[in-house]
């Protein structure tokens, strides 16, 4: 049976629906399995397999408490028509690149690929866990998660979701699909502060114990959909290996030979994800991890010592503007031979001093990661050279991905072939992604750049974009930062 433990301390091993529960461990470590499955199945068998029964091959080793009718119930209801492609996942090759879109959920980012899954792992582990309260996710948001979770948890019985924004700190478009979201379950609520209130407003909620047993007294207990929890995790194990079945069916491997992927990263979520995947029996050979100008994770690989205090920037792929990578922890603990000890005095260190150096036994096992950063300027560069040399047009974090791909290239000349995933669908930064094309875009709004952009692209405006400009409005509710309290409250009835 697969169990888990947390990263920072040994703990009586929990069931898969039990840390999917708690989300986080009480002393505040991440939960993790007590050993990475091995796949029970070949790659050649897996080359026959859609992307539904991909996930629940690779998802039953990890969850192995969730019974299979249960586990095929979470998948159908997640990875159904509100994904615009029937691959889930499809693999696009240009000249000089192949590209796994993540994109092609109901929020056209990549959070989608787990966002989509997770309520109905909540759902299944309320139900084995006999926890008779609803769920109740709390969420602040710069702008993806937000809308991810939201679309996820929508009208899914048992749950209610609340998602806490900064007013004046997202872009146009993201505010519109924040706030003209459906779902009877469903408040989002502008607040008059920046993303930073925002979280902080949301975390001291979830620390007050007073407040805990009230809403308890209304049958109500919080939860999170960030993405520590590992039922966001594992889902995105999957696409990993629908990624190498696809390079397979295109020719540029054959069955057992390696593959390279490219991570645009911010909370090294996704990035950790692949690392699962090689250490299940995938054959991944570099970790390409790409950063912003917020090159705190290429610092690390380069040096093995983090260190967060240093100017934060803000980027045109704001989704990687991070300078706590939270998911890094969770490799950490594998690296170090699974060392909690040692993995608690890191995190320690961290919070106190804001940096830490990893042993040079730890560093010797971070031999297949290659860090590299690209900044905005270099971005747009390889936005407006994609696609006017091969006719892609890639979104701000995949450009990322593609500048530290060509320079990982010229610097190493690998032969191995290598798959960007391209975590956003460029009508979803469509100002900066236009305005990389031609500065004549600066002047012009985002609604009408998105008609601009679909004169562009090939193919229909996504469903999300379609319409925006003029969907109803559904929530107006703006609060003072010490309000958000008693507005989770008032919902909660
Ligand atoms: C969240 C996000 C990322 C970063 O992914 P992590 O798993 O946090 O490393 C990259 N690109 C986009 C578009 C995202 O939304």
């Amino acid at each position: 049976m697969s169990l888990y433990t947390s990263t920072r301390k040994k703990l009586e091993n929990l069931t898969a629906t039990q840390a999917i529960l708690q989300g986080l461990s009480d002393e505040g470590g991440l939960f993790v399995p007590t050993e990475i499955p091995a796949v029970d199945f070949s790659l050649e068998e897996m080359l026959g397999w859609n992307y539904k029964e991909l996930a629940y091959r690779v998802i039953k080793l990890f969850f192995e408490d969730i019974a299979a009718q249960d586990l095929r119930h979470c998948i159908e209801n997640a990875y159904d028509e509100k994904f615009d492609d029937k691959e889930i996942t499809p693999l696009v090759t240009t000249e000089s690149a192949n590209f796994l879109e993540l994109f092609h959920g109901p929020t056209i980012a990549f959070k989608d690929m787990a966002l989509s899954i997770l309520p109905y792992f909540m759902l299944t582990s309320k139900k084995y866990n006999k926890e008779s309260k609803d769920i109740v996710i709390l969420t602040a948001t710069s702008g993806d998660t937000g809308k991810a979770a939201l679309e996820g948890f929508a009208d899914v019985e048992g749950t209610k979701i609340i998602v806490f924004f900064p007013e004046d700190g997202v872009s146009e478009v993201q505010k519109r699909q924040m706030v003209t979201q459906e779902g009877k379950n469903t408040l989002v609520v502008g607040v008059k502060g920046n993303f930073d209130d925002c979280q902080t407003g949301v975390k001291e909620i979830f620390a007050d114990r007073a407040f805990e047993q009230e809403i308890a007294g209304k049958n109500y207990k919080l939860s999170s959909a960030n993405s520590i929890n590992i039922g966001r995790l594992v889902p995105q194990v999957v696409y990993y290996f629908a990624a190498y079945t696809k390079l397979i069916r295109e020719n540029k491997i054959k069955v057992g030979e390696p593959m390279n992927v490219v991570v645009p990263t911010g909370n090294f979520g996704n990035i950790l994800a692949a690392y699962y995947a090689k250490h299940m029996g995938l054959p991944i050979n570099k970790f390409i991890c790409a950063s912003n100008t917020n090159k705190v994770l290429f610092d690390f690989f380069d040096k093995g010592t983090y260190d967060r205090n240093r100017d934060f920037h803000l980027t045109i792929s704001p989704s990687m503007d991070i300078l706590i990578s939270s998911n890094l922890e969770r490799l950490l603990y594998h690296i170090s031979g699974e060392d909690t000890h040692l993995v608690a005095n890191m995190m320690e260190q961290l919070k106190k001093e804001g940096k830490y150096t990893v042993t040079k036994e730890m560093k010797d096992q971070l031999s297949d990661f290659y860090g590299g950063y690209a900044d905005d300027e270099t971005t747009k560069a390889y936005i407006k050279k994609i696609y006017e040399e091969e006719g892609y047009l890639m979104d701000t974090h995949t450009a990322v991905a593609y500048a530290v791909y060509d320079k990982y290239m010229q610097e190493t000349n690998d032969t191995v072939p290598s798959v960007i995933i391209s975590t956003a669908s460029p009508y979803k930064f469509t100002s900066s992604v236009m305005t990389a094309l031609d500065d004549k875009y600066q002047a012009i709004d985002d609604f009408t750049l998105l008609d601009e952009m679909h004169t562009l692209i090939k193919g229909a405006m996504p469903k999300a974009m379609d319409q925006i400009a003029h969907k109803e409005i559904k929530h107006k509710t703006v609060c003072e930062i010490n309000e958000m309290k008693h507005i989770v409250s008032s919902f909660l009835v």
